[in-house]
């Protein structure tokens, strides 16, 4: 059984990291209705990532069944799609940056097509995206709550709508409240919380 979700472009990718040539894919994988991850790396004696395997997020061994927990991602369904980037040329630069081959090892999915928002690989992506990522961090600041900001992020016109779930705005908050904490200590935080009420 094939489904028609087009595999990425095989060739040369030029001048980038692997981190954003997986990006890159996933832009077009997410338009197909599916996302790739990666699934092992090789590197050399230098620690130069030189060859990296990637599978569809719905790759690997089917999910046990019966939990009784709400499903909020797609299964997985041993999906067996599966790309290789190696590199080409290393530029040696901090970014990792280089020119790249991918190859399509094998280019059918054995599932239909996935909205995005049922993915956390491109739900992770969206979130990455430095206006979302500005807005929560602004509504955070304000001290909204995190429903408010899913709202928020709803009603946005540039394509960013109704990805995200409630439980990614609260992994951002977490994590925001978490570098908060990790910047100042417990007293010092509760100290600029005091000194923030008197002004
Ligand atoms: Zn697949």
């Amino acid at each position: 059984m094939s489904m028609q979700l087009l595999p990425p472009r095989a060739g040369l990718y030029e001048y980038t990291s692997i981190d954003l040539l997986i990006k890159d894919i996933n832009k077009h994988a997410k338009d197909q209705g599916y996302a790739v991850t990666r699934k092992r790396s090789k590197r050399s004696k230098k620690g130069v990532l030189m060859k990296t395997w990637m599978r569809c997020d719905r790759g690997g061994e089917e999910d046990a069944k019966g939990h009784g927990h709400r499903i909020t991602s797609s299964k997985r369904v041993d999906c067996p799609f599966e790309c290789i980037a190696k590199l080409q040329f290393n530029l040696e630069d901090e970014n990792g940056l280089g020119d790249w081959i991918l190859t399509v090892e094998h280019a059918d999915h054995n599932h239909l097509s996935t909205k995005p928002s049922a993915s956390i690989v491109q739900r992770n992506i969206a979130m990455q995206d430095s206006v979302v990522l500005h807005e929560i961090q602004k509504e955070f600041r304000k001290g909204s709550k995190a429903s408010s900001v899913l709202k928020g992020l709803r009603m946005d016109e540039n394509g960013l709508d109704s990805i995200f779930k409630p439980r990614d705005i609260w992994n951002e908050f977490a994590r925001l409240r978490a570098e908060t904490l990790g910047v100042l200590t417990p007293t010092q935080a509760l100290m600029q919380n005091l000194t923030n009420q008197e002004t």
